[in-house]
């Protein structure tokens, strides 16, 4: 992230990132507490942890995950309050395996306690059952991509479980990039599910509470600290990516970052002004959530969108 031969802003030593929208090089400890600052404004700003007792943090083992983790230790441990880590198993080949060793020696040494669920114990199909039903055409199943299959399933396991665990708080590991892309998707398919992205969301009653500290910071930034602190991480990239929307949208974004630094943070505060505005246009003539028929838990209509996809199986 640095030029050579650059010492950092803030002191003497040698730079080691370079954040060009700020146009700040820095070192090793300027980064890392740059990096520590931000996050922990960011808690504070949006008061993520007011009242909170018990947080489930979503573990994906990657590197945003780890970083997730390991502040929350650092932020919310010495406020007495309890944390947990959850880690979905989507049972995609080649996959996991590599990614839960690294989450379970990080909780380990962190000493929070992991809890794993599984799309085959919950769903009986593993993501890869799913995607070979969908290349052979058999079951009802439509031609989704894997992504909505996968995140659908998963937002639904992972608010289930953090219900189960009796957690208030679910932290979710969005960085800058991830913030900036899915709006940019929302945008360019005329979605109404802005709200998702919200920094801070959900209803105590239906949702959990979720929560993402990192919302602020960008991917490599997050990259860096995760290396700068001896986090392993293997990099796998999941098999079904380039079913994706996603990858095209994030080429798209870099390209701009590129020539004109600070594009990723006016996407995200351009979010931020418009939500509440789009919120209240969308919600308006919606019911209350219900309980979905099937599985219960909440939705806007009589069966939530997890339910929906499960019966695209049978
Ligand atoms: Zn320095
Ligand atoms: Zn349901």
């Amino acid at each position: 992230m640095a030029g050579k031969d650059t010492v950092c802003s803030l002191c003497k030593n040698k730079a080691v990132a370079y954040l060009p929208y700020a146009e700040q090089r820095l070192c090793n400890d300027h980064f890392a507490h740059s990096v520590e600052r931000r996050a922990k404004r960011t808690v504070r700003e949006y008061k993520m942890l007011d009242g909170a007792k018990h947080i489930a943090v979503a573990m994906s083992g990657g590197k945003d995950s780890q970083v997730l983790l390991y502040l929350l230790h650092e932020i919310a441990s010495p406020m007495g309050i309890r944390l947990t880590a959850i880690l979905v198993d989507e049972g995609i080949k080649g996959y996991r395996e590599k990614v839960i060793p690294e989450a379970k020696s990080l909780c380990k040494e962190l000493k929070v306690p992991l809890k794993i669920v599984t799309f085959k114990r919950s769903f009986k199909r593993s993501l890869d059952d799913i995607m070979k039903l969908k290349r052979k055409g058999e079951g009802n199943l439509r031609q989704e991509a894997s992504c909505t299959y996968c995140g659908v399933l998963r937002r639904w396991l992972l608010n289930k479980a953090t219900k189960e665990i009796g957690a208030d708080r679910l932290a979710l590991g969005h960085n800058l990039d991830d913030m900036a892309q899915s709006y940019m998707m929302n945008m360019l398919r005329n979605e109404q599910s802005l709200m998702r992205l919200n920094p801070v969301g959900g209803d105590a009653e239906a949702f959990v509470m979720r929560i993402r500290p990192l919302f602020r910071i960008p991917e490599k930034e997050i990259a860096l600290y995760a290396v700068l602190k001896g986090f392993k991480s293997t990099f796998v990239e999941c098999p079904y990516v380039v079913e994706g929307f996603r990858p095209y949208v994030r080429g798209f974004i870099n390209d701009l970052e590129s020539k004109y630094p600070g594009t990723k943070f006016k996407l995200l505060n351009s979010y931020l002004s418009t939500k509440d505005a789009i919120s209240v246009a969308a919600s308006k003539g919606k019911r209350a959530p219900n309980s979905c028929g099937k599985c219960g838990e909440p939705t806007s209509g009589k069966i939530c969108k997890c339910c929906e996809l499960i019966e695209t199986l049978k």
